[in-house]
């Protein structure tokens, strides 16, 4: 969508993109990494980052058959990952005569595979539950399926979990989970992916032949307590502009509900991005944003298409200064702090009405 006189953009910074990957994938200097590109990249847009990152990764991932369709058609050749598998068989013929990577999760994909492609010997992907409990089929199941395979075809298996709590870095739970993947992997001596953002970064027992990096390619952190070994950048800008300002005397108050009421002479600055962009309706008062270098509270209920802040302690504040939400300045995952959610869903649901504009 063209909003330009609107000016509310997404920012994408592809050099960044490039410069978080390689600096993540220096991090395991054994092990491929997989560029996950689910859910419109994380909101980065598929096609541009598959397009960017093309040329510098070995394969990438997303959710769904779609989205694997998706790149395909916009003329992206690598192999694709579909982490959420064929959810019926006709899905499944598409995915293995398009040759993209899929994930075999429950016993029925199985059982398409032996009866529908029994001399299959392309690469595959098993996923075993080790506690996540969410998809994959359990430890004692992966046995028999394994044994019941050709050579050839075990040759091209990747052994694949995920991981419950990897961003918490006390909790045992991570450990248990390797434990019980290394204990059915060592029947066997398959390939194995295990990693995610957190356990590339933290769990360097968990990096395996492929690690699948989602969060952190896009310069979020997913252990937003810990310090990480590497700089990463964040990609996504979301950035608007001021398009009012008043001033209010003390008791005056702002937006639907009243939700905030001046405690002083305030000047509020009206901002246009709300939630029908993606910028979450529940943000509390006092949410950071960036403007005109400074960090400036929220204040008053966010609506559709606009929210509010306190810019009375901000010098030099006028109509038309670029506001950002959270990006470059402003840390998506402080920002999540304030709204209790994640930098995952943050990114994830910036709306098609903003445009984003991709910097190379
Ligand atoms: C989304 C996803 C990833 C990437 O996770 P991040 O925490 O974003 O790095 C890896 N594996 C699977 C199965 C996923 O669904």
């Amino acid at each position: 969508m063209k909003n330009h006189s609107r000016k509310t953009y997404s920012l994408i910074n592809l050099p960044a993109l490039l410069c978080n990957y390689n600096q993540i994938d220096n991090l395991t200097p054994n092990s491929k990494t997989i560029a996950v590109i689910k859910a419109n990249a994380y909101g980065h847009g598929a096609v541009e980052v598959a397009q960017y990152l093309s040329k510098h990764v070995p394969a990438f991932g997303v959710a769904l058959i779609d989205e694997a369709i998706e790149l395909r058609e916009a003329g992206i050749t690598l192999p694709i990952l579909i982490m959420e598998g064929a959810l019926s068989r006709e899905d499944f013929s598409t995915a293995l005569q398009q040759n993209f990577w899929l994930m075999l999760h429950t016993t029925q994909q199985v059982e398409w595979l032996t009866s529908s492609f029994p001399n299959y010997v392309g690469k595959l992907w098993l996923k075993m539950d080790t506690g996540m409990n969410r998809l994959g089929i359990k430890p004692d199941e992966i046995k028999n399926i394994l044994t019941k395979l050709t050579a050839q075809q075990l040759e091209e298996i990747v052994l694949c979990t995920h991981f419950s709590s990897s961003d918490e870095l006390n909790n045992p739970k991570t450990q248990l989970q390797i434990q019980e993947f290394d204990r059915i992997n060592q029947i066997f001596g398959l390939k194995k992916s295990l990693a995610n953002s957190a356990g590339i970064l933290h769990w360097p027992e968990s990096h395996g032949d492929y690690n699948r990096l989602g969060l952190a390619l896009y310069g979020s952190n997913p252990t937003p307590v810990e310090k990480l070994a590497v700089t990463l950048t964040p990609v996504m800008t979301l950035q608007s502009t001021i398009i009012s300002l008043r001033q209010l005397s003390e008791g005056e108050s702002v937006g639907y509900g009243e939700m905030w009421q001046a405690k002083r002479p305030t000047i509020i600055a009206t901002i246009a991005i709300g939630y029908a962009d993606g910028y979450p309706r529940n943000a509390k008062n006092g949410t950071p944003v960036f403007i005109n270098g400074n960090i400036a509270p929220l204040a008053g209920r966010v609506s559709m298409d606009m929210l509010t802040v306190d810019v009375t302690d901000i010098s030099d504040v006028k109509l038309g200064d670029s506001v950002e939400l959270w990006g470059e300045n402003l840390a998506v995952e402080t920002v999540a702090e304030y709204l209790d959610t994640v930098n995952y869903e943050l990114l994830t649901r910036v709306s098609n009405r903003v445009t984003r504009i991709y910097r190379s």
